[in-house]
């Protein structure tokens, strides 16, 4: 690392609040799915800002877009009606079967939003306050104190407490404990499709199918978190569509505005006709004509291009190899995911085998201390993945 990025990380350090602990790279600009430092030094880009810039960094389509929005209008309120809000929830409800959509400016808003909605739909039925939600061990769904009181990382809460009340939780992919869990009171559940920082491990299609039997059977709104494995990361355009089910609220964020900071929480007309109504929700950004033109234009790119149908061609790929580098090294001892979604796990900390990597200009990132994690850009190809492999067979053997 040169003096110049030492300069700006020394002052980075005395002006930030520490709440990260950063790799020391001070990050530049992007071209296709490389990044550039502010030395000059190339990188290649499998974290995506983890899981954000499916697209790559040249799509010059999506940024004559925002530029020519910049240049009309970034922001009116939610008061009024603006024409890329429109355009973006009608390709939102396409690609996702769902109804209605709300517009929020991150994914830990979009949950917020989804509780608010699963909370009012119950106390439109009965009257009462004391509603339960049951969420899953090794979730998680944002730093926010409701996103955070379902996220099933008590390492991640405890110095926060109280969180809001009555979360419970059930194991990921174990029907019985979320049953043991269940009371007169539970108003819904709320999953990732895939979970991803807990781990990149894929909801079985048995248990998804039978969470929503139990919601179906007793009116409970099935919310699944498709932050992270929504937008195509799958191969899916969201990662529930592989299982033959819908959600009744599902959350979106990171992927859909390619950088620009938006999100979503999207329902069933049905939900939508009994919870939130004016005066219930509301934010000043979310929604806004910039980052709604951003989103839509993503959103246009990706039915129009087929993303999910590459990944659906170059993720066997990504697999096979990663399997390959699994058997050669002991170290490894679990390669698993979904789509381009994967992630390896190692018998210790991967955080040498990072900065390994980042010395020799490849970007990856960690999901808990142990597991390796894979989230490309959606755009990759195989001479990608090989280029990949190469550096990181490397990085594991020193
Ligand atoms: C990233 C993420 C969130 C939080 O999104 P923010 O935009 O950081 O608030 C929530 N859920 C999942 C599954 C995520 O991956």
């Amino acid at each position: 690392m040169g003096q110049i990025s030492e300069n700006y990380i020394s002052e980075a350090e005395s002006a930030l609040l520490h709440t990260y602990n950063r790799y020391h790279v001070v990050l530049d600009k992007g071209e296709d799915v490389y990044l550039y430092d502010i030395e000059g030094k190339k990188y290649l880009d499998f974290v995506a800002g983890i899981a954000v810039f499916a697209l790559g960094y040249s799509n010059e389509e999506y940024k004559n877009t925002i530029k020519k929005q910049a240049d009309k209008i970034l922001h009116t309120s939610n008061y009024y009606y603006n024409v890329p809000a429109i355009s973006a929830a009608k390709r939102l409800k396409k690609l996702s079967g769902l109804d209605r959509v709300f517009f929020t400016n991150s994914g830990a808003e979009a949950v917020e939003g989804a509780i608010k909605t699963a909370r009012k739909y119950a106390y439109l039925k009965d009257g009462k306050t004391d509603h339960e939600i049951i969420a899953m061990n090794h979730s998680f769904h944002g730093r926010t104190m409701g996103a955070l009181s379902v996220t099933g990382n008590s390492h991640y809460r405890e110095a926060f407490g109280p969180g809001i009340g009555n979360i419970k939780f059930a194991d990921y992919n174990d029907f019985d404990s979320v049953m043991a869990q269940v009371t007169d009171k539970t108003c819904a559940i709320i999953m990732e499709t895939v979970q991803g920082e807990g781990g990149l491990t894929p909801a079985t299609e048995d248990f998804l199918k039978k969470v929503r039997k139990l919601c179906d059977e007793r009116d409970m709104l099935l919310i699944l978190d498709e932050i992270q494995c929504g937008m195509g990361r799958t191969g899916y355009n969201f990662a529930f569509q592989k299982y033959g089910i819908k959600p009744d609220v599902m959350t979106c964020a990171k992927a859909l505005g390619c950088g620009v900071p938006i999100g979503a929480f999207v329902m069933t007309e049905k939900v939508g006709q009994n919870s939130l109504v004016a005066g219930d929700h509301g934010t000043t950004y979310g929604g806004n004509p910039f980052a709604c033109a951003a989103a839509d234009k993503v959103l246009e790119i990706f039915e129009r291009d087929d993303i999910a149908g590459h990944v659906k061609e170059i993720a066997p790929y990504m697999w096979e190899k990663l399997d390959e580098l699994e058997k050669k090294h002991p170290s490894i001892i679990e390669h698993r995911g979904a789509g381009l979604m994967q992630g390896l796990v190692f018998n210790g900390p991967v955080a040498p085998i990072i900065n390994k990597a980042l010395e020799n200009g490849l970007i990856l990132i960690n999901a808990g201390s142990d597991i390796l994690r894979f989230v490309p850009p959606l755009i990759i190809e195989k001479k990608h993945v090989d280029e990949m492999i190469s550096i990181l067979d490397k990085c594991i053997e020193d």
